[in-house]
């Protein structure tokens, strides 16, 4: 439960000493209540309060981190529906790949998952992991396996084997991954424990029941260990969709501890539809890592476009670096147009331009992130600012033509722009980028491109 400033002042030294950047403990209690602050901050905090507050103010679902240098993160959240605040750590995509498998069809799926990359709203964006599991008999099969898959992709691994012993092999195998291992069951647990300690691996947990699975995931966090993912078994896309739902809804708003880790999932065979439906299901509904059977593309794209909006910060819209941006190769007598920061509008507008086949200068002054109605209607983008974002930015030397297109949904700045921008014309473009090709061709003569 959190805390009030005056009982988190108790715990300070109380001595005012200022070395925290605030005049008081009691100042700095508030900060530290209203989050605007770390505990670390004061240099004399006890043992006893680190504890105590660490204690009050860990997330609900705890943050675990994967991979070299720890640079893969899943749970961590403090919220159950993204409009309250935002989720923290997306679900993370994996690819599996069986030590069964045609050595043809690993070496495709390795190079796929690693050569893998897409670009959205300015984002590079690839796949988060690689699965290795066990199907077959040979233990030495599958350390191998884990092996290449580590050392060719790079990226840290779900080791799935129902034996405790090719996941203690493949864990030493791959030390240093920060990967998972998965599954530990209540049997396997205590020892499996012991080896994701030593190996600083995560740990999967998984039990016939939710019932049997909370028993021991509670048992593992009073015994200190904490770098534990979940597994529910479930028998259908509804009991998962529910079990993912009443999970998450039990660790955030009545505080579970042992419910409070993120989740993992193998989605197995199935086609490509239903497998979709599947991992939709899981970056909807709160999952932490999920594995996917087979490498597809398509699949892939459309999953990371869908995590994409659902793990963007509602409250702060995406954005690209206010500036002007080249369009194609233009040159000093290349036409001149103005759009937000918004990355969407950027983006669209940019690619419009693109496919006209015409070269140009893309002039994006600041707008904090909104789109053009939205920016003008809130004083972000009127004639004056624009002007002076031109003149700041060395737009007059950098262009010839004396000549600027705006949105036409922007239609009204046009006098003041010209008036702050002296010896240049304005020209009202298309309201929707759609039409801006046909704008192009119709108003921009043939000497431009
Ligand atoms: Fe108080 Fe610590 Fe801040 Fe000093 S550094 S004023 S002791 S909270």
């Amino acid at each position: 439960m959190a805390l009030t400033g005056l009982q988190i002042q108790k715990l300070l030294p109380k001595t005012n000493c200022k070395e925290c950047g605030v005049n008081t403990c009691l100042a700095f209690a508030m900060k530290l209540a209203a989050r605007k602050a770390e505990i670390g901050d004061c240099p004399y905090a006890s043992e006893e309060a680190i504890a105590v507050l660490s204690e009050a103010y860990e997330p609900p679902v705890k943050a675990i981190q994967l991979g070299p240098d720890s640079a893969l993160k899943l749970g961590g959240e403090t919220v159950l529906y993204r409009h309250e605040k935002t989720f923290v750590n997306q679900t993370l995509l994996a690819i599996n790949v069986n030590d069964t498998d045609d050595p043809a069809v690993v070496e495709d799926t390795l190079g796929a998952v690693k050569d893998y990359t897409v670009e959205r709203v300015g984002e590079i964006i690839d796949i988060d992991m690689v699965a290795v599991s066990h199907r077959g008999s040979s233990i030495d099969t599958f350390v191998d396996l884990a092996m290449k898959a580590w050392c060719e992709v790079g990226k840290p691994l779900v080791l799935r084997s129902h034996d405790p012993a090719a996941l203690k092999a493949a864990a030493v195998a791959v030390a240093g991954s920060l990967s998972v291992l998965a599954t530990a069951t209540p049997d396997t647990v205590d020892g499996l424990v012991e080896v994701a300690k030593e190996y600083e691996h995560a740990l999967a947990l998984t039990a016939p029941d939710l019932n049997a699975l909370v028993t021991a995931a509670g048992r593992l966090r009073e015994e200190g260990f904490n770098n534990l993912i979940l597994q529910f078994e479930t028998h259908s896309l509804a009991e998962r969709f529910q079990t993912n739902s009443i999970a998450r809804r039990t660790a955030i708003k009545a505080n579970y501890k042992p419910l409070g880790f993120p989740f993992l999932r193998f989605i197995d065979g199935g086609d490509l539809v239903a497998n979709t439906v599947e991992a939709v299901t899981e970056i909807t509904k709160f999952g932490g890592i999920c594995v996917l059977p087979r490498f597809d593309a398509a699949q892939i794209a459309a999953l990371i476009t869908l995590r994409l909006n659902i793990f963007t910060d509602p409250q702060k819209p995406i954005q690209v670096e206010p500036k002007i941006y080249p369009i194609g190769e233009p040159d000093a007598d290349s036409p001149v147009f103005v759009t937000t920061n918004f990355s969407l509008t950027y983006f669209i507008v940019g690619g419009e331009i693109e496919n006209s086949g015409l070269s140009a200068w893309l002039v994006v002054p600041e707008c904090e992130g909104m789109s053009v109605l939205t920016a003008w209607a809130a004083g972000k983008f009127s004639g004056a600012a624009v002007a002076k974002f031109c003149k700041e930015a060395g737009l007059e030397e950098k262009v010839n033509r004396r000549e600027i297109i705006i949105p036409g949904y922007a239609a009204q700045i046009s006098g003041d722009l010209e008036e702050n921008l002296p010896g240049w014309t304005v020209l009202v473009g298309p309201q929707e980028a759609s039409d801006l090709e046909s704008f192009i061709k119709a108003r921009l003569s043939q000497d431009l491109r």
